[in-house]
């Protein structure tokens, strides 16, 4: 019997039939006709950093992309990059950087696969920017059929906006093209204020490049962050003081007071308080190329959930949330990370059709220990549901497709797509079944 895989949380685990490490397209599509003409079932795993059961392939063949010989082109004048679906956003960006250009946004982390991000929709922060799917102009994929297709985002629109939010549903995308900027650096200033007047001047600091904020649940307090290009160039902190930062403050400390939150020595509110004043939340510039300003190195294992709301419902929105995580019935962690987004044009986009604001929730499970987040998420999911929130694909909620097609209005023709480039449902599980049917 093939090992068990397990997502990077090590919330997901599954038993898939095999595992598969193509080198090349056509062993790829080879590789899925079969599966498509024995009534099999494939999926690709990215590098595991969904939250949800999106990736999960028991009884199906565990695909990875991470041995595929793909062509790398770059193509100076139009600014895009065509590389392997498979590689990983950090190697996008070191190649995007040796050739003078940069990914207009990131996320919070630069691990994930290009593919496996785009796939469950990732984000990062701002309301002049979609999701990364937004950043992609073209796509070669492997149907359910084994057929390879290449498509543009402006020959076949159709085919890109069901493509680029997919949730690994239509394809194996082996090959994406995504428009760069010319490199530049970011000026990222994080200043402490009163979560009351941050909400009263939220159109105000929307009009950073990138805007965001930390909320420390019960403290009544946040973290505002804004990222500004600038001309600087990025600091140079010295190396013990880098480690100091990031692996005693940011990651010791927060990881010690999360345990003893776990073990009952410590209230949340309190535990939100001590990481807000001597970890996350203290004021601070930093300047550096984009990977290193919007992204970190997360080292706290942890689950997430995370909903899109219209940017118009983001101030009652928040509210709901504050009032569930400010009642401390639940170890609510910090932070709770509020971010914006501009419109989507993917179909299954987060932000599809409108602006948003992105409400993230947090809970730590320090040392490996095993902390609950169900009855907190959950308490959470009701809360937002009056506000059309739609789940982000790849972290926990507890929506079925029922919930969910409502707040989509491509969804049926989403569906549609589907049939034509899966009609075995090769590339189905249990997740994909119980929010875009059988
Ligand atoms: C520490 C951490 C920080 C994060 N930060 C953010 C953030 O800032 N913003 C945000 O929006 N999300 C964030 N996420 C969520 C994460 O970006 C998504 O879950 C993303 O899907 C993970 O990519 P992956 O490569 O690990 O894909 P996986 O989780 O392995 O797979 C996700 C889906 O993509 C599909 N897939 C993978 N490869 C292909 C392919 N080649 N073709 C077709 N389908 C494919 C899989 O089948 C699956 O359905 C974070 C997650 C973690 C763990």
């Amino acid at each position: 019997m093939a090992e068990r895989w397990r997502n990077w949380a090590h919330n997901v685990t599954c038993q898939p039939d095999g595992f598969a490490f193509p080198e090349h397209v056509e062993a790829l599509a080879d590789l899925i006709r079969n599966r498509y003409l024995s009534k099999g079932r494939a999926k690709v795993a990215g590098s595991g950093h969904s939250f949800s059961r999106v990736v999960a392939n028991d009884g199906a063949l565990s695909i990875s992309l991470s041995r595929m010989k793909a062509e790398t082109s770059i193509d100076r004048a139009a600014q895009t990059i065509t590389v392997p679906a498979g590689m990983r956003l950090s190697d996008f960006v070191r190649l995007a950087g040796a050739n003078g250009m940069a990914p207009a946004n990131l996320g919070a982390v630069v691990e994930q696969t290009l593919a496996g991000a785009i796939a469950t929709g990732t984000h990062g922060t701002g309301l002049s920017f979609g999701g990364l799917a937004d950043l992609t102009t073209g796509f070669e994929f492997v149907t359910g059929t084994g057929d390879i297709r290449t498509i543009n985002r402006v020959s076949d629109p159709s085919v890109w906006r069901a493509l680029a939010v997919s949730l690994g549903s239509l394809g194996v995308i082996t090959r994406i093209t995504i428009k760069c900027e010319n490199a530049f650096n970011l000026c990222l200033e994080e200043t402490p204020a009163n979560i009351n007047e941050t909400l009263e001047r939220l159109e105000e600091h929307n009009t950073a490049r990138n805007f965001g904020f930390w909320l420390f649940p019960g403290t009544g307090q946040v973290l505002l962050r804004k990222f500004n290009t600038t001309q600087k160039p990025a600091d140079s902190p010295a190396p013990i003081a880098r480690w100091f930062e990031r692996a005693i403050l940011r990651n010791g400390l927060h990881e010690a007071c999360l345990a003893a939150n776990g073990i009952g020595l410590l209230a949340a509110k309190t535990l939100n308080d001590i990481i807000r004043r001597n970890a996350l939340g203290r004021k601070r510039v930093r300047v550096g190329a984009p990977a290193d300003i919007f992204a970190s190195k997360i080292r706290i294992r942890q689950h997430v959930m995370e909903f899109s709301v219209p940017y118009a419902q983001a101030i009652p929105a928040i509210k709901a949330v504050r009032a569930v995580v400010d009642a401390g019935r639940h170890p609510a962690h910090s932070p709770i990370d509020v971010r914006f987004c501009g419109p989507d044009e993917a179909w299954l986009g987060l932000s599809y059709g409108r602006r948003s604001c992105m409400i993230g929730c947090v809970v730590y499970q320090p040392y490996r220990m095993s902390m609950d987040s169900s009855s907190y998420f959950r308490e959470i999911d009701d809360a937002l549901r009056p506000f059309d929130a739609r789940p982000h694909w790849g972290k926990l909620h507890y929506r079925k497709g029922s919930d969910i097609a409502p707040l989509y209005d491509r969804w049926d023709d989403f569906l549609s797509m589907r049939d034509a480039f899966d009609p075995g449902r090769v590339f189905a599980n249990d997740y994909l079944e119980g929010i875009l049917g059988a």
